[in-house]
């Protein structure tokens, strides 16, 4: 769970000190990470194959300073957030003693009772992660519950453990600092220049660069205006705006922020609809709808702008791309 200030920093101080003591040994992993990184960066790269899940421990202490490195925000979430549906399909494909290994590992307390064939952990530590899992089925009033303990399937424990590696690489990531971790990789200055000029040139096209709101399509400007106008949005349009702007790069807090004026403003509410939609909860990232549902909602508000009128327009992310391309073209 979540490193106090002090915990995180000793914890990079001593993934430094690892990484200075084991310098020639990480060599050789850190090329094949490289590798595997470059390998990831092209148009639909979201889908993370080929991470040897078996070797984490190997690598997993490299990744941080690797996604510090290239410090390419947009990539780092996206990156982070397929790793997750990775993990957890891996997670699955184990023997239930290896999940409770995995589990011990990590600190987590947990004991797999291999008479009921079931996982038991103690309530405390179920609620520190079932709140970001989705789905009724996670929530603690939905459990069974022995001596104190919850009971729970491998499924339920591969996605606890999903949970526990998706906040670790998060909070080990933001605790270095980017030169720091420059300056550690300089060796792979070259591999690493290599990744970042690809990872500016898909930005280009793939909407990994800075956002553009002149290229917003007009749905989501109305959305946003009525949002800055205080009027309170229907849910299809919310879930348009969040998805939207989740798709293009703004960052998790950018939008909580765009909803502040919102007339039943909720930081809670707004904070989990959000990060279920992005998929910091369920998982699954969420793209907006396509025009034809949006225009069946009467949530189009396409008046005589030329491209929504397109007969290939379709979807309100294709507008921005398409937006964006030509404003780079000129
Ligand atoms: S045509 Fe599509 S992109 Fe354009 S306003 Fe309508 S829903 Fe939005």
């Amino acid at each position: 769970m979540p490193d106090s200030e002090e915990n995180l920093s000793e914890k990079v101080n001593s993934m430094i000190n690892e990484f200075n003591d084991r310098n020639t040994e990480f060599t050789e992993i850190l090329l094949k990470l490289i590798d595997n990184v470059k390998q990831q960066i092209k148009p639909g790269f979201f889908k993370i194959k080929g991470l040897n899940w078996e070797s984490y421990e190997e690598w997993g202490s490299l990744l941080p300073f690797l996604l510090k490195a290239l410090d390419f925000q947009v990539f780092t979430n996206k990156f982070i957030n397929s790793c997750r549906a990775s993990y957890e399909n891996y997670l699955k494909s184990l023997e239930n003693g290896e999940i409770e290994d995995i589990s011990s590992k990590f600190g987590i307390i947990v004991s797999y009772d291999r008479e009921v064939d079931l996982f038991r952990v103690p309530v405390f530590e179920f609620t520190r992660y079932c709140s970001r899992i989705s789905g009724f089925d996670y929530r603690l009033a939905s459990q069974s519950f022995d001596r104190g303990e919850v009971v729970i399937k491998k499924n339920g424990m591969a996605k606890i453990l999903r949970e526990y590696f998706v906040i670790k690489i998060r909070e080990e990531t933001n605790g270095i600092d980017a030169d720091e971790a420059r300056n550690i990789l300089s060796p792979f200055k070259e591999q690493l220049d290599e990744i970042m000029a690809e990872l500016e040139e898909l930005s280009k096209t793939a909407d990994l660069g800075a956002v553009d709101s002149s290229c917003f399509p007009p749905c989501v400007i109305h959305f946003l205006n009525d949002i800055r106008g205080g009027v309170n949005l229907p849910h299809l349009a919310r879930f348009t705006v969040v998805s939207f702007l989740n798709n293009i790069g703004v960052s998790e807090q950018g939008i909580i922020e765009s909803f502040g004026t919102v007339p039943d403003f909720s930081k809670k509410v707004t904070e989990y609809q959000v990060k279920h939609i992005i998929g910091r909860i369920s998982g699954t990232e969420y793209t907006p709808p396509k025009c034809v549902t949006l225009r069946s909602n009467h949530l189009c508000y396409w008046d005589d702008d030329q491209l929504c009128h397109e007969e290939f327009m379709k979807h309100p992310l294709s507008y921005y791309k398409i937006k964006k391309k030509k404003k780079i073209k000129g």
